[in-house]
């Protein structure tokens, strides 16, 4: 949290929250110093890192509908070439739509051709 009032409300200044990341998830004895918020003991102990899935903005949801849930498929491919409006619309009615964003038969981008000489 990085909201100061939340802070002031809560009698907590907002470095001490920064430099404490709370204690492990797994042990609650040591300080958090690896992902997962878990210890380092923990972390490196295989059996104990695959019970604790991945944290964070980043984790789990590199894409709209892959990873553990993934969308439908688009009904129609998009006839639009990557980076245009009309795909970037399209783009943004399917995740709208709870499509998946990609279909096998979406166009791909073409050169244009050479002007003639
Ligand atoms: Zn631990």
């Amino acid at each position: 949290m990085s909201n100061p009032v939340f802070y002031a409300a809560a009698g907590e200044s907002p470095h001490r929250e920064k430099r404490s990341r709370g204690l492990c998830r797994h042990c609650g004895v040591k300080p958090v110093n690896r992902p997962r918020r878990l210890c380092w003991g923990c972390y490196y102990t295989p059996e104990i890192k695959a019970l604790y899935k991945p944290l964070g903005t980043h984790a789990g949801r590199r894409d709209i509908g892959r990873g553990e849930h993934p969308r439908p498929l688009p009904a129609d491919p998009c006839p639009h070439q990557p980076g245009t409006a009309g795909k970037i619309a399209e783009l943004i009615r399917r995740a709208e739509a709870g499509e998946g964003l990609w279909h096998p038969g979406d166009a791909v981008f073409t050169p244009p051709p050479e002007p003639a000489a």
